[in-house]
């Protein structure tokens, strides 16, 4: 789907003008490659060949489409590959950045036939209200503004007074004081295990985890982690499976419940998660 654009000039051309617009202080933070990364097949809908309502039209638009979409890939590259204590350094430099990641993702959100945070809301509204959540990593914090549960909303920066601001593997909620921990394509850290450690300390015993990530990232054929280690690592720390949904194109949901007895202090081997960059077009 990715297109490549022909002919010596063009591509000359287009490095030049990615050099005149770039911010360097963005730039500066990518540290790796797509060689070790899940490539999304997806294209950017920044892209000026975007069939989207929203395709620009004047030589302005398309290179302010082109600055935006580079510098969500790259601020979205620095977050997969660095810690989550990195990254909300990274934020508290420049915090303007994280409007730029979150337009950028929306963007791409946009072209996905469907979004796990809607799956997600639906399973909430299909059971009590009464459940407590805590939505790790919840970006705009729409999943809160779309139930009536008690949602902790927790992300690097707070857009919004409701949203927790920390980086999740550190947050404030109390011990055992969570229903249902949510984690949706929120997994970017180099240190997601620790994330995960987090929403077990604060679940109840028997409470939810439930997990969307990129499905590129799952996929052992292409580089991606096997699923089935992912779960067990999961399950070593203190869960059961619950079950999984692998039907959607561009994302897997894995449910998990707390055991009501666990031993975190287990040495676990997890699978690394690969980044999943976006390329450009
Ligand atoms: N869950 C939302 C947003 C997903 S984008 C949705 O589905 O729409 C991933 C979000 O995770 C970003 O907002 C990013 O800032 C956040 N995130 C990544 N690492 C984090 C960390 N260590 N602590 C808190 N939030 C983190």
């Amino acid at each position: 789907m990715n297109q490549e654009v022909g002919g010596r000039s063009r591509k000359r051309k287009r490095r030049t003008n990615r050099r005149k617009i770039e911010n360097p202080s963005v730039k500066q933070s990518a540290t790796t490659t797509a060689a070790n990364s899940t490539v999304n097949k997806e294209p950017l809908s920044t892209s000026t060949t975007s069939k989207s309502s929203t395709k620009p039209s004047s030589f302005l638009e398309k290179m302010k489409a082109k600055l935006s979409g580079g510098h969500f890939r790259m601020i979205n590259e620095k977050l997969y590959t660095c810690s989550g204590d990195e990254a909300l350094n990274y934020f508290k430099e420049d915090p303007s950045l994280f409007n730029m990641y979150h337009t950028g993702y929306q963007e791409q959100m946009s072209r996905w036939p469907e979004q796990p945070v809607n799956i997600i809301m639906k399973w909430l509204k299909d059971r009590s209200s009464s459940l407590v959540v805590a939505d790790f990593g919840c970006g705009d914090a729409r999943l809160a503004k779309g139930v009536k549960n008690k949602v902790f909303s927790i992300d690097l920066v707070s857009k919004d007074p409701s949203v927790i601001a920390c980086d999740m593997s550190n947050t404030p909620l109390e011990s055992s004081s969570i229903d249902v921990a949510v984690f949706c394509l929120s997994l970017m850290g180099t240190n997601f295990p620790n994330y995960l450690q987090e929403a077990n300390r604060v679940l109840k015993p028997s409470g939810w985890l439930l997990i969307a990530e990129v499905k590129s990232r799952f996929d052992p054929n292409t580089g991606g982690a096997d699923p089935d280690r992912f779960c067990q690592a999961v399950c070593e720390l203190g869960f059961t499976s619950a079950s999984k949904d692998f039907s959607n194109k561009m994302f897997i949901l894995l449910y998990f419940k707390k055991k009501p007895k666990n031993n975190p202090n287990k040495e676990i081997e997890w699978p690394e998660l690969k980044p999943c960059l976006y390329k450009r077009r």
